[in-house]
């Protein structure tokens, strides 16, 4: 089937709503001041993201995971209780700033929030900023764990945002579900963003892991390339290492995906 058509049998195209959730996106330059509000500490990093929570009207809940840190959560409650986890981690390695590897990610949660939350929706929207993924994926095992198994099987999809803005938005074909990258390159092709598969399986790890492990269906949603993969834990990991343009439209076909996963998924 066609794109357009598989898109307007969802309702997303013949209502507009790819122009109303594009309406609702938050300004370039809001986006980018929240990039760079990460510039801090890496002690200044939760509350950096506990505040930018706050400012857009989220009220988070912290699971605490070791003395001094936590995963952030704000949740955007849905009509049902299925849910739809979208993830990034604050925390980063000594060298750099740790902007791409993950303020990219996690800065942008609020956003999404913000474009997500005047809309009616069926599912209820997760947003964690994970801590301790630096150390082997500890905030996110631990947010996992921590889950019923009521809780678990209401989660629909695992969205991960890891390292965005480094070039055109990538998917890492091999540790994501194929159904939801079906589902992103449908919004990709109908919105016209490139989207490209590198799989990043030899060089690291991320927050999917214990997800998948606790068979979620996952997605995990990057910028790196051979290129750019230099740039993280060095101390080129800064602010000026993200192409703005290529971030922002990140967040667009992440919105995008988001709303089409409510519409598209039980
Ligand atoms: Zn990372």
């Amino acid at each position: 089937m066609a794109v357009a058509a598989l898109l307007a049998g969802c309702g997303l195209a013949e209502n507009l709503q790819v122009d109303l959730v594009v309406e609702r996106l938050v300004k370039n330059r809001l986006v980018k001041n929240r990039l760079e509000s990460g510039a801090v500490g890496p002690r200044q990093r939760q509350t950096a993201i506990r505040n930018l929570f706050s400012e857009v009207g989220c009220s988070v809940e912290e699971q605490r995971i070791e003395k001094s840190s936590g995963n952030v959560i704000c949740t955007l409650p849905g009509e049902t209780s299925s849910t739809i986890v979208v993830g990034g981690h604050f925390d980063f390695a000594d060298l750099g700033k740790g902007i791409v590897d993950d303020w990219s990610g996690a800065s942008l949660l609020p956003s999404l929030y913000q474009a997500l939350k005047n809309r009616p929706h069926q599912h209820t929207y997760v947003f964690v900023a994970f801590a301790g993924e630096e150390r082997g994926l500890v905030g996110s095992s631990r947010y996992v764990k921590n889950l019923t198994t009521e809780q678990t099987a209401l989660i629909r999809a695992f969205v991960n945002l890891e390292c965005l803005g480094l070039s055109p938005v990538k998917v890492w074909v091999h540790r994501s579900t194929p159904d939801l990258v079906a589902r992103l390159s449908e919004v990709a092709r109908a919105i016209e963003i490139t989207l490209q598969g590198v799989n990043v399986d030899k060089v690291g790890d991320d927050d999917t892991h214990p997800f998948l492990s606790a068979h979620i269906p996952v997605i995990s949603i990057h910028s790196i390339t051979q290129d750019t993969l230099g740039i993280l834990h060095s101390v080129r990991d800064r602010v000026d290492a993200i192409h703005f343009a290529d971030y922002y439209t990140a967040y667009k076909l992440i919105a995008c995906y988001l709303v089409y996963l409510d519409v598209k998924t039980e």
